[in-house]
């Protein structure tokens, strides 16, 4: 794999992007600890040297004016060297040597250019500070602090402070090692972290990406395992839901198919087995009504089978536009009633219309009809013989409540959601009569949401079912 390409997956992207911003937070909070910690140590010395210059001072001052021998003030020199672990000089203004703690070849000392014009700057009452000197005498480094000598705030000379840096050195470099250690140890327990969430992040990700493949290409594929309850889990759930609804619509779409081509061939073989017989002369003139009849029946078959399919594909591509209008309602329900007066009397079931008040609705007076016709044709075809269909207009609040019910075969519990997706048929025999497609509810509820409303189902396998729908009143 090349570089790009690898770098081209989430899972590497991830990876670098973390473990360049831990290493590089990690190695700067390592830089700017050792800084401050070094400081702070150099500073500690300084300050020690600082305070060793005050009381060095007072000291020359005794010696000058006569209050302290040379020895006393060696001596006192060299206590004060001891604990703040720094080599003392003096030089008097005009760069005579005036004691050390130590007897040192100061000249050799001031040899040393740089040294002299240190000198010159403490002479001029400025304090001289450095955290690495190197020191040819001492054959080292060291931390270097000057003082001006003062008597009476008048500089007479400068003090000297050489701390050598060995000590501090493997000091430092110890808490260095410590600090970089620990570094090191957080960086590689932070990679540990990063790898496994990056891998968590990345792996069900390329798993939803094979299976969308497999999916495109009409293969199975099983259900994605969800790991956690972040977004990428839900990501996965989301994924999970969409592949079984794709399953469910296949489904359907296959039965679909089945139905419509039994349904649109069972007619066109007996209106083709007619004919065929009309034009061998097989069937005599007085039979001709009757077998005219017949193919003038299934023709109707067909148109009404045709017709819910295009009208199902327009509402699917959003083509149907309402053409909405003051409707009466009671007159709109005696409309229904005529339409279905066919269909109930060849079961003999009753017909009731409950509107006790004269309804104005806004919709579309077709749309509506087309809603109610579905539904009660509904009713009548799937309650029995001798059954009665009830159909309830009421207002509640600012909605118009649409009510079918009857006392037919039910719809089982489990079926009961489903039955307002487009081609679900409860029992697919059912659809052998000719009489199904298992679009009409799904037609019914789309015209239902354009117009704002909604719709549900009741039922109850063995006694009714009752479909209700509200539209809000928009007058
Ligand atoms: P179909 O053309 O099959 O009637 P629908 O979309 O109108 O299609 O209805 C979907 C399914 O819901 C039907 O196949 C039927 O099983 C069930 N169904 C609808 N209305 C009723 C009802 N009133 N009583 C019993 N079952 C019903």
């Amino acid at each position: 794999m090349s570089f790009v390409k690898m770098f081209k997956s989430i899972f590497t992207r991830l990876l670098t992007t973390y473990l360049l911003i831990i290493i590089s937070a990690v190695l700067l909070l390592s830089v700017l600890m050792t800084f401050f910690y070094s400081n702070l140590e150099f500073d500690k010395i300084h300050k020690n040297q600082l305070n060793a210059a005050k009381r060095i001072n007072v000291l020359a001052n005794d010696y000058i004016a006569g209050y302290l021998n040379k020895s006393q003030l060696v001596s006192n020199l060299n206590s004060i060297g001891y604990v703040s672990e720094s080599g003392i000089y003096i030089v008097r203004a005009d760069f005579r040597y005036l004691s050390g703690q130590k007897t040192l070849d100061i000249d050799k000392e001031l040899m040393e250019v740089q040294l002299i014009d240190d000198i010159k700057i403490i002479l001029k009452n400025k304090t001289v500070y450095y955290k690495s000197k190197y020191l040819k005498s001492y054959e080292t480094y060291v931390v270097f602090t000057g003082v001006p000598l003062k008597d009476n705030g008048k500089v007479t000379g400068a003090i000297l402070l050489f701390t050598p840096l060995d000590s501090i050195t493997e000091y430092i470099g110890s808490l260095i090692w410590t600090i970089w250690l620990i570094a090191l140890f957080a960086i590689l327990i932070s990679s540990i972290f990063i790898y496994i969430t990056s891998r968590n992040i990345s792996q069900p990700i390329k798993k939803m990406e094979s299976a969308a493949l497999k999916l495109a290409k009409g293969e199975e594929h099983a259900d994605i395992e969800i790991t956690s309850r972040d977004e990428i889990g839900k990501l996965s759930e989301s994924f999970n839901y969409m592949k079984n609804q794709l399953a469910i619509t296949e489904k359907m779409r296959r039965e679909f198919i089945t139905n419509v081509s039994h349904e649109l061939r069972t007619p066109l073989t007996s209106i083709r087995g007619f004919i065929q017989g009309m034009l061998d002369g097989l069937i005599k003139a007085e039979n001709m009504n009757k077998f005219l009849n017949i193919i003038m029946d299934e023709v109707m078959r067909l148109t009404r089978l045709t017709g819910e399919i295009l009208e199902l594909a327009k509402l699917q591509s959003g083509n149907i536009r309402l053409l909405k209008e003051k409707v009466h309602l009671t007159g709109l329900a005696n409309d229904i009633s005529e339409s279905v007066k066919p269909l109930l009397e060849e079961k003999n079931q009753t017909f009731n219309v409950v509107c006790d008040e004269s309804y104005y609705i806004i919709a579309d007076p077709d749309r509506l009809k087309q809603i109610l016709f579905n539904i009660t044709g509904n009713a009548i075809k799937y309650t029995g013989k001798n059954g009665s269909i009830r159909l309830d207009i009421s207002k509640k609040d600012s909605d118009f409540l649409f009510s079918v019910s009857d006392n037919g075969i039910g719809i089982p519990p489990d079926e009961l959601p489903y039955i307002f997706e487009k081609f679900y048929m409860v029992d697919k025999s059912r659809g052998s009569s000719g009489q199904s497609s298992g679009v009409g509810l799904n037609i019914a509820k789309s015209l239902v949401e354009m117009h704002g409303g909604r719709i549900e189902a009741k039922s109850t396998p063995g006694e009714g079912t009752e479909i209700i729908f509200c539209i809000p009143d928009i007058l």
